[in-house]
């Protein structure tokens, strides 16, 4: 007899380790709606399927990475709702000179549709698959003709300091720059072109080492950074003393945009999309002190700790709007 098959097996989604209802929205410390600075939404149904859980967390407007062949269906579906982020064709990644004159025309395209600010992905595997860095005469090129062109710069460079070393993912024997020595090529976009903001995805890449960070910050009057990447994040932040993030939070309030580089797919759910910013709303709102719903298989046992900030309503103001108002206009 197999006594197994009586019981039920509970299968827990990785969305969801806490069988939490989702639905259920805490209450928000402060009234209003949310700006998110950072998103992949994309493709008119689904992103309407990802708008039910952006709606009932009150996330207002949304900057999102769609393709420019997306931008005109979604404009018009969501009127007002999106700020359109430039990007190239992403899938054709290369270093050739028919990637890049396709890229300078996509930024004319996103310009004419009234795109205010272009993203150079420079991520250590993404540098390596294009086999450039934002040093790279071709990228230089980009820049140089979106800079003509008016937008604002955002990067993506680095990724979680945990990933880099002899054993991890990025090893100095396939090529890949340290985890300090990816900053030195943004150090010099950000001199070169102040006259811009300059958004950090994923909080510049630093949030394990928020001294360095706030010396960039210190630096460069034009550097923002965005709170993105659940996951990230929240391990981050728990591996420091609360303290002393909450202080670098509220050091920074005018400098920080919220974000939460949720990807729009058909193989995600209301739950899915919900999680991040029910992990998020506890991450800046509040004390929790548990462990996440969200699986995570950079933390220890799979099982990331979560630990919140809970930021003052001022600093959340900040955070959750006023700066992505005034990021156009600083
Ligand atoms: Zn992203």
């Amino acid at each position: 007899m197999n006594e197994t098959a009586a019981t039920p097996i509970r299968v827990t989604p990785p969305y969801n380790r806490l069988g939490l209802d989702y639905h259920n929205i805490p209450p928000r410390k402060i009234a209003g709606l949310i700006t998110d600075a950072h998103t992949h939404a994309h493709n008119v149904d689904l992103t309407r399927a990802f708008l039910r859980a952006a709606d009932d967390y009150s996330i207002g407007r949304i900057w999102t990475m769609a393709p420019l062949e997306d931008v005109d269906a979604m404009q018009a579906a969501f009127p007002g709702r999106f700020e359109f982020i430039a990007i190239p064709k992403w899938q054709e990644l290369s270093s050739q000179a028919s990637f890049i004159d396709d890229w300078l025309r996509r930024l004319d395209g996103f310009r004419a549709k009234g795109s205010r600010l272009m993203k150079f992905h420079a991520a250590p595997g993404t540098q390596k698959r294009m086999g450039m860095d934002l040093d790279h005469p071709q990228l230089q090129r980009v820049m140089k003709h979106a800079w003509n062109l008016g937008f604002h710069f955002m990067t993506h460079v680095g990724d979680p300091k945990d990933w880099f070393g002899p054993d991890k993912k990025y090893k100095p024997s396939d090529g890949h720059k340290s985890f300090a020595e990816q900053f030195a090529m943004l150090d010099r976009m950000l001199e070169q072109y102040p006259g811009r903001t300059h958004l950090g995805a994923h909080m510049g890449g630093s949030v394990e080492v928020l001294d360095a960070l706030g010396d960039r910050l210190d630096r460069f009057a034009h550097y923002r950074i965005d709170s993105s990447a659940t996951k990230w994040m929240v391990r981050g932040i728990a591996q420091q003393p609360v303290p002393r993030v909450r202080e670098f939070f509220i050091r920074y309030q005018q400098r920080i945009l919220f974000g939460s580089d949720l990807v729009v797919g058909d193989k995600y759910n209301y739950d899915h999309y919900a999680s991040r910013y029910w992990v998020h709303q506890q991450l800046w709102e509040t004390s929790y002190d548990g462990p996440s719903p969200i699986e995570d298989p950079d933390a220890p046992g799979g099982v990331a700790a979560l630990k919140g900030l809970n930021l003052p309503a001022s600093v959340l103001e900040r955070i959750y709007r006023t700066n992505a108002e005034e990021f156009f206009n600083p």
